[in-house]
């Protein structure tokens, strides 16, 4: 009985201090052991069959960290296989996510993309790091300010992020190669379906309990529909009319 109460004592003690060990470990901070950090990502990205090299290399080079505020950069793993807070109730998406979704959408040099949902600006740093022309609308100003500057910071001049509502589409009549939804509407938004090109193809997740990624491809005026993995991702909120 002691024998057992002094084992049964010993083990939370382990318990207790390697949770503790765990919650104070320092995430990797030096520039190689981040580079070592975004190593160890892409390896699991190619592990789960993200293929495409261009893809790979983006994501082997951006600085995700960076583009997470300060005050959350150092609470969890910035490249860890998870999403992760950013302030005002907002995520970054998982790594695996941002390659999966960029993939399939598949992403040439020179398109124009409109992303909705800049939240921390990372998937945006991706896709103008393979070489697209980005127009990203964030509803939140403050995220919207801290993705333009991290962008900035970062040289990457081909991104314009705008402070504003993604269900009214980019303001100006640009006619998009491709749309990237990163939060969720219920609905698909048809001012976004109009602001694609004929032949072009928005990715979104849609809906609100149960969600599902959906591809949408634009064919001589009509569009075809596929659905995709189910996934979880925060509310597309409606602005102020
Ligand atoms: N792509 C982001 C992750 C997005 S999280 C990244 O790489 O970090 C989803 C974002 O969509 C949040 O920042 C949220 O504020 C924003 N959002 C929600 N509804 C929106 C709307 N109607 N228009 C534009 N942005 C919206």
């Amino acid at each position: 009985m002691l024998r057992n109460g002094l084992l049964y004592r010993t083990l939370v003690l382990a318990t207790a201090l390697s949770l503790f060990a765990c919650a104070g470990k320092p995430v990797d901070r030096t520039a190689g052991e981040r580079a070592a950090a975004r190593e160890r990502m892409v390896e699991l990205l190619a592990s789960r069959r993200i293929r495409d090299g261009a893809l790979l290399e983006a994501m082997r080079t951006v600085p995700r960290h960076l583009f997470i505020p300060e005050g959350y950069r150092d609470t969890y793993d910035p490249y860890g296989d998870h999403p992760g807070p950013i302030g005002y109730g907002q995520t970054i998406s998982q790594p695996y996510i941002v390659a999966y979704m960029t993939e399939r959408m598949g992403v040439k040099p020179g398109e124009k993309i409109l992303e909705i949902g800049t939240g921390s600006g990372y998937q945006a740093a991706i896709l103008a790091a393979l070489g697209a022309e980005v127009y990203s609308i964030e509803i939140i100003p403050e995220l919207a300010e801290h993705a333009r500057q991290v962008l900035k910071d970062q040289g990457f001049d081909n991104v314009r992020v705008l402070a504003g509502d993604g269900y009214r589409g980019w303001p100006d009549d640009i006619v998009f190669d491709a749309v990237i939804v990163t939060a969720a509407p219920a609905e698909i938004p048809r001012r976004l379906i109009e602001q694609l090109r004929d032949g072009g193809r928005m990715i979104l997740p849609l809906g609100t309990w149960s969600q599902r990624l959906v591809i949408c491809r634009k064919r001589g005026g009509e569009i075809e529909i596929e659905e995709d993995l189910p996934v979880r991702f925060v509310p597309m909120v409606r602005g102020e009319e």
